[in-house]
Order: structure tokens, then sequence, then C-alpha cells
């Protein structure tokens, strides 16, 4: 492991340090110290990074906003790949924007909305990076990554760039060619958006954050989605019709305002919320014969 950390520091530009506590990365405030935590300052970073973690036979996650994952508190063996701020910049030219993988979704529906380009407004209350959003193929309110994506630029284990097109991403549901393969980092995206009135993006952005406020347990930390929705179905509906809001495991609570939402209450455990997700996970399925999939990505566990 020492050599791996000699070589990532004489190799990467960013920030090489060890046993660096993950919570803080993520939005659940959940996470043990990943072995080696890398922070990304430009795509050079990460393909040293993706090189290295392959020849040496390290292993190696991907972090984004943390706005998605469950980090054991065991921590994560190997490197953490970590791409935020040093890594987020917005460049728009006409009707079409690449972003760094770093860039957040709300900072860049906030641009698109001032330069009057809809297509994007979706993600004004999503919390995530657009290298995580792409993966997860995010979406909100009807509208999802795959509708405004063009080009995805991803660097894998050679180090090498690779760029796909929306369709090669394969884009379903919360998924792309890109979910569970942790070997391959989205370093930017290039997206399309619409000419449209400014006040109008606004408005609907606006009345966007208003129904999330309404509906989401937003002053709370929390990894957002527990659960996938099933087909035709909704996993918040099926958990509050079981009766499971408000159901504890020591620090960590499924929402009282989104059943498909389990809060930190504060200290919570990640083994607080695999038991809460057993829980929920056994009684949707007893009580409705649905067995849910889980959204949240779960690492180190
Ligand atoms: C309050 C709240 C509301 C939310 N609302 C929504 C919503 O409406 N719709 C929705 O879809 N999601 C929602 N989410 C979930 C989350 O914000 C999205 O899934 C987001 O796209 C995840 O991005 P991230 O950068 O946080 O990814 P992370 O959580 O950091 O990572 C998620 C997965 O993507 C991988 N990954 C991240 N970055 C990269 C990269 N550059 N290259 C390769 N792999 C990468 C990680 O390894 C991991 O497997 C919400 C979350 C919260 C906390």
């Amino acid at each position: 492991m020492k050599e791996v950390v000699e070589r990532l520091r004489r190799e990467v530009q960013g920030p090489v340090a060890e046993g660096v506590p993950t919570g803080r990365y993520t939005t659940v405030g959940i996470g043990g110290p990943a072995d080696i935590f890398v922070e990304a300052t430009c795509r050079d970073d990460v393909a040293a990074v993706c090189r290295i973690a392959f020849e040496t036979g390290t292993p190696m996650r991907v972090l984004g906003a943390g706005s998605n994952v469950l980090i054991s508190d065991r921590g994560v063996r190997g490197i953490v790949l970590h791409l935020g701020r040093r890594f987020r910049d917005i460049r728009f030219d006409g009707t079409r924007v690449f972003a760094e993988a770093g860039a957040t979704l709300p900072r860049l529906a906030k641009q698109a909305a001032e330069r009057g380009l809809s297509g994007i407004e979706f993600g004004g209350g999503i919390p995530g990076t657009v290298g995580g959003a792409v993966v997860m193929n995010a979406g909100a309110h009807g509208a999802d990554i795959s509708q405004i994506v063009r080009e995805v630029y991803v660097v894998g284990r050679t180090g090498e760039t690779e760029r796909y097109d929306a369709a090669e991403m394969q884009f379903s549901y919360r998924r792309s060619r890109l979910s569970g393969v942790y070997d391959s980092v989205v370093v930017g995206a290039v997206f399309e958006l619409t000419p449209h009135n400014p006040d109008e993006i606004r408005r609907r952005m606006r009345e966007f954050a208003l129904r999330r406020r309404q509906t989401q347990p937003l002053g709370l930390a929390s990894s957002g989605s527990v659960f996938k929705n099933p087909p035709g179905d909704y996993a918040g509906r099926l958990i509050e019709a079981a009766g499971l809001k408000g159901l504890r495991e020591g620090q960590a609570m499924v929402s009282e305002v989104h059943g498909n939402f389990i809060v930190n209450l504060g200290g919570a455990t990640s083994d607080d919320v695999l038991r809460l997700i057993d829980r929920v996970r056994q009684q949707v399925e007893s009580r409705f014969g649905v067995r849910l999939q889980l959204e949240v990505e779960l690492i180190g566990m």
C-alpha cells in the first residue's frame, strides 16, 4: 500500500491522503476511513489513478457528491477517488454545454437557467455531480439525464479517454452501462439544451423546489431514495402503506415525510441503516409480495 501511495503522490497533482473518513463526503454523513483518498483536479489525475489502480491491483471506488451511497463504517479498502470542487468546470457553447464530472447538477441547472437554456431544470434539486448523475441516469419530474446528454467522456483502466454517445451509454431507469463498473470514471459530459424563456425556466425550477420541500425530508441527512420504484408503483407508497414511516434502528429512521428516504438522526451507523433496509424490504415483501431493489449503492460492505 505504501508504494501505491508514493506512486500516486508522484503522478497525481491533487491531494493524496491515507485513512480519510469518508462520511464527510456523503450527504447521509456515514462512512469509515478510505485506505487511500485522492482528490482529482483534472482529467490527467483521473487517468493516473485509474492506471495505478489497475497496474497495482488496488481496488478503486469513485465518489462524486456522495448523495446516493451508503459507505460502511468499517471503511473502504484501496483507493477512493473523489471528483468534486476541484474538477467542476462548466463551459457553454450555444445550446451545448460541457461539464466536468465534479460539477453539481444544481449549479449546472442554475447556469443554464441564467442563459435561457431549458432541459436541465429537473436537476436543480438533485444534489449530485454530473459524473454520478450520468452513471445513475438521475432524473426527476418526468425527465432524466438520458434525454439531454449527447456525449460522455470516460477514463478506463489504461488511463485512455473514451467517448460514448448517448445510445452507447445504454441508459435505463437509474442505470447506465457504467452502473456497477468500478474501473471506469466519467470525467465529463456534453448536454444539448433548448432555448427558452428564462422567466419560465426559473418559474419551473421554483415549482420543483417547492414540491421537493413539501415531499422530502430536506433538513435531515439522507442518501435520497433508498429503493428503486418497482414497475408501475412507487417504493415510497408501498413503504408508507406498510406502516413503516418512522420505523427506527438506532439513529437511522424511515423518514416521516417520505417513506423511501432513510434519515440519519445524528450518529447513525451503516449497520443501523442496513438493518432498517432489511426490515423495510422484508415487511414490504410480506405485505405486498414486492421485492424492493436498492437504488442506493453500498460501498465497503
Ligand atoms: C435529498 C436528495 C434528493 C435526491 N433526489 C434525487 C432525484 O430526484 N433523482 C435522482 O435520480 N436522484 C436523487 N438523489 C440521489 C443522487 O443525488 C443522484 O443519484 C446523483 O446522481 C448521485 O450523484 P453523486 O455525485 O452524489 O454520486 P455518488 O453518490 O457519489 O455515487 C453514486 C454512484 O455513482 C458512481 N460515480 C459517481 N461519480 C462517478 C464518476 N465520475 N464516474 C464513475 N462513477 C461515478 C459512484 O461510484 C457510485 O457508484 C437525491 C439524493 C438526495 C440526498
